[in-house]
């Protein structure tokens, strides 16, 4: 049996999460039954089993401990999605898939050809500027496919405290255990 903490609230589906502590939370509408909610977590063994594993590789990978969050439950996935919508549209640019992951050394990725971008997960961990620079950063590519300096000039025309965001990143890159194997 699972140890794990209910939410209830007026959703209509059950999500359960594995905290970055390995703690698992599970979000319920307000009348499922508790005996119903019980057996999809326990449907959900094996998926929690691997979750929890992943952290602990993660974990015994990672300098230190996880700050804490700046995005609530399933925010920071709503937020990054808005912030890609917005600045499609400023940009004049579409990315024909997001892709949301846990990544070991980068934030962000952009594959020009497929036109596929992809968020870093960690970046929760980070202040919203950085997150919205990182968006920024790849849909550029997605114009530029390059670091040229015509590449920066779009970044910087378009969000000019991008620095700050950047060196906020630079600090942050202890989150990325493939960054801290130099
Ligand atoms: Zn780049």
């Amino acid at each position: 049996m699972t140890v794990y903490t209910l939410t209830r609230s007026r959703r209509k589906t059950l999500a359960i999460h594995v905290k970055p502590d390995g703690a698992v939370e599970v979000r319920a509408p307000l009348r499922l039954a508790k005996r119903e909610i019980d057996r999809l977590v326990a449907s959900k063994l094996q998926w929690i089993e691997r979750k929890k594993e992943q952290i602990a590789v993660y974990r015994a990978a990672a300098p230190a401990e996880l700050p804490p969050s700046y995005y609530g439950d399933g925010e920071f996935e709503r937020t990054a999605r808005d912030l890609i919508k917005m600045w499609e549209q400023r940009l004049g640019v579409t990315a024909a898939f997001v892709g949301f992951r846990r990544m070991t050394s980068r934030w962000g990725s952009c594959t020009f050809r497929t036109r596929r971008i992809r968020l870093n997960t960690a970046l929760a961990y980070c202040p919203q500027e950085c997150l919205e620079y990182v968006v920024v950063h790849e849909l550029t590519h997605l114009r530029e496919n390059n670091h040229s300096p015509r590449f920066w000039a779009t970044v910087a025309g378009v969000l000019p405290g991008y620095k700050s965001a950047q060196a906020k990143l630079r600090a942050a890159q202890w989150i990325l255990p493939g960054k801290n194997q130099a």
